[in-house]
């Protein structure tokens, strides 16, 4: 009938499939963007949550960041139809990976909710991954002692390559571990900051803050991702920023068919062999309900 059936088709008749999703698969969650009109660096001092900030003042970073984080990842966002299609894509088609530019974890929280439902067999076109998805030069890993997270392992099929880390984790600085943020969140709420790890290193909220790079491991696996997709979803993201803009273009080179999906204008668009200029709880479900009704 129109493109979504052939976009169906090809992801079907795919063996690689790859999503990328940025602010506007979130928004409709309510979550709020971070630029942009009444973006939340209009309400927040951006400023004040910089990694030079954190090292020097972790105290009084970690007493910003409870305000910020609970004004903006608070537990009542539910992952919205657009992230539940793309969970089911997951499970029962040929999805293989979302990368997100998204530091609200829905992605997660969409696959786990159908923890139970036909757990699938891994994919192998493999897997990996690293908020405010922003203006950070994405060549060096961050120079801390973090290491890369464990693979978000979920049961929907597809991995979740967290590009820009995620907010509902903080992670120890000097040994690694990672732990959910919000029972941290209640200590710094009681006075006890900067948190620290049991082994006495500084917890640090598990997102890419400004002045850190992206993790140089989480780069290679999104551009090798791309590089194998058959069919690349480029979802809700505006793909001005790096490297969300040149995913889609590595894709395309490497003979994806490439589909768009955004309110605005992006500049991949002349890359892609089809552009949805509409909203993503409008398209996802129908083209997951089209993949599946062969
Ligand atoms: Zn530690």
């Amino acid at each position: 009938m129109d493109d979504l059936d052939s976009l169906a088709r090809d992801i079907r008749e795919a063996a690689c499939v790859v999503a990328l999703t940025g602010s506007g698969i979130s928004a409709p969650s309510g979550v709020p963007t971070f630029r942009g009109a009444d973006g939340v660096w209009d309400h927040f001092d951006e400023g004040q949550f910089t990694y030079g900030r954190f090292q020097r003042d972790p105290a009084g970073f970690w007493r910003d960041r409870l305000e910020l984080q609970r004004a903006l990842f608070g537990s009542s966002y539910r992952p919205n139809v657009a992230h539940e299609a793309l969970a089911r894509l997951g499970r029962t088609g040929p999805l293989e990976a979302i990368i997100t530019q998204n530091t609200d974890g829905l992605h997660d929280r969409a696959a786990n909710v159908q923890n139970d439902v036909n757990r699938s067999v891994d994919n192998d076109c493999d897997r990996e991954y690293s908020e405010d998805g922003g203006r950070t030069n994405q060549t060096e890993p961050a120079e801390s002692g973090e290491t890369e997270p464990t693979d978000p392992q979920n049961a929907s099929g597809a991995s979740i390559l967290e590009l820009h880390g995620n907010a509902h984790r903080v992670v120890c600085v000097d040994c690694g571990s990672r732990t959910p943020a919000e029972p941290v969140l209640d200590r710094v709420d009681d006075g006890d900051v900067p948190p620290r790890c049991d082994c006495g290193g500084l917890y640090k909220p598990d997102v890419v803050l400004f002045g850190q790079q992206l993790s140089k491991p989480t780069l290679q696996r999104a551009r090798s991702l791309a590089r194998e997709s058959d069919v690349f979803l480029a979802i809700g993201s505006s793909l001005v920023v790096e490297p969300a803009a040149s995913l889609p273009r590595v894709a395309a080179r490497s003979g994806a068919t490439v589909a768009v999906v955004n309110l605005e204008e992006t500049p991949v668009d002349r890359h892609a062999s089809t552009v949805y200029r509409a909203d993503v709880t409008e398209i996802l479900p129908r083209l997951a309900d089209l993949v599946e009704s062969v």
